[in-house]
């Protein structure tokens, strides 16, 4: 076995069950990629059996605080089927839903979602690929299904020294795939979708608009960075008489508008634009058009804190655009997915929106990542996901 002795003082965050193990961490010691480690102190104490990632920043991910736990099989089908067993306790009211969310279920580098009956797993990190096969015939067991697609083709893969891989690794079919949540349908593509091919992790806030959409009456609708059109179809839903879309990117267009029709709405009561957001939130300005309800989920601004600054400034900006496109009384669902910005910073900067803009309003809700993509005490990391509902006085 091979063994990773930390620096003095190194030992804390792992003492604490944080799973990673930066490279600045580490005094001595290496292995293959995706290897188990045994992760010492500098006094020689049992820390962590750990994956080893020999090109990533993050050197390692620990697998296990129990010394007497073997990294092998038995455990790998325990932590998935504790995964799955975990969401069947939550409410989701949808066929789809993340059955493992990386290091908050214990497998660092592996993300699953379920769409009724195909699974799809991205391997992002050393460890979790070298342990591919093995999870993936422990999810088929877990699940009982027989179909996984593999999409590991994300940038977090590369900082890992691993090429993209996609493709069905178990079963086959389409992979087109309609997805019931909540009192609608949505269709995507597992195989061109972002991340596993659809934003699972809105699905309450999509309720949540729904919901709001119906009990204020709210008529003329705006959703900024609709993707597929999940938000756009809650918001029909929710009674909207329209909906107007923004996204830059045109399959996904096509397919929100795929989605309207899907769900049996009218196509005149939804727009859609190939726009850029902040260009378009300006020329609404311009031409003084209002909305009764405006959502903004834009892609992550900062992917670390390193980078919160500049996105400030851009949440900032969009915010600011919104809120002077917002009727009184109207409502904006605003969201920030950046782990590199807190839930107290988007406040602050949705709070000085308000204030540049001119308008004030009452936070009547704040909004985080569905239950399925959990955060845990020990990986704080896992809170990425935040939003505000903000009613306009
Ligand atoms: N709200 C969506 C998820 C949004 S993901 C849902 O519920 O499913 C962010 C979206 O922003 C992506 O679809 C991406 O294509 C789009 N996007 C990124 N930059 C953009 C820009 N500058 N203008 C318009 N859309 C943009």
């Amino acid at each position: 076995m091979k063994t990773l002795r930390l620096r003095e003082g190194k030992e804390r965050s792992l003492l604490r069950r944080h799973p990673w193990i930066f490279e600045s961490a580490i005094a001595k010691g290496g292995a293959d990629a995706g290897e188990t480690v045994r992760v010492e102190s500098h006094a020689g104490e049992f820390l962590a059996w750990a994956a080893f990632s020999p090109e990533s920043m993050i050197r390692a991910r620990a697998w296990s605080f129990d010394e007497s736990q073997r990294i092998d099989h038995a455990l790998f089908a325990a932590k998935v089927a504790q995964s799955v067993q975990a969401r069947s306790r939550f409410d989701l009211q949808s066929d789809g839903l993340r059955l493992v969310h990386g290091e908050s279920d214990g497998l660092p580098g592996l993300v699953v979602d379920r769409y009724g009956d195909t699974l799809v797993a991205q391997f992002l990190s050393s460890g979790a690929e070298r342990w591919k096969d093995v999870l993936a015939d422990a999810l088929l067991q877990s699940t009982g299904l027989t179909r996984l697609y593999e999409r590991s083709d994300t940038s977090a893969r590369k900082l890992e020294g691993l090429l993209p891989a996609t493709g069905w690794l178990r079963g086959s079919g389409p992979t087109e795939l309609t997805l019931r949540e909540h009192d609608w349908q949505l269709g995507l593509d597992i195989a061109t979708g972002h991340k596993t091919g659809f934003y699972l992790d809105q699905r309450d806030s999509r309720k949540q608009f729904a919901q709001a959409t119906r009990r204020l009456g709210f008529e003329r609708v705006l959703n900024c960075f609709c993707y597929t059109g999940g938000f756009t179809v809650a918001a029909l839903h929710g009674g909207a008489r329209h909906v107007t879309s923004i996204d830059s990117s045109a399959p996904a267009l096509e397919r929100a508008q795929a989605n309207v029709a899907l769900n049996g709405f009218a196509p005149e009561r939804a727009d859609f634009l190939d726009a850029d957001v902040n260009a378009s939130l300006r020329q609404f300005i311009e031409q003084g058009r209002t909305f009764d309800a405006i959502v903004l989920d834009p892609p992550k601004f900062a992917p670390t804190a390193a980078h919160a600054d500049r996105a400030a400034r851009a949440y900032k900006d969009i915010n600011r655009l919104a809120f002077k496109l917002l009727e009184p009384g109207g409502v904006l669902f605003t969201f920030s997915c950046s782990g590199g910005i807190s839930a107290d910073l988007f406040h602050k900067i949705v709070a000085s929106a308000g204030i540049d803009a001119g308008v004030d309003g009452y936070i009547s809700q704040r909004l985080g990542g569905a239950p399925d993509h959990p955060m845990t005490i020990n990986f704080p990391e896992g809170e990425y996901l935040k939003g505000l509902v903000v009613m306009r006085k």
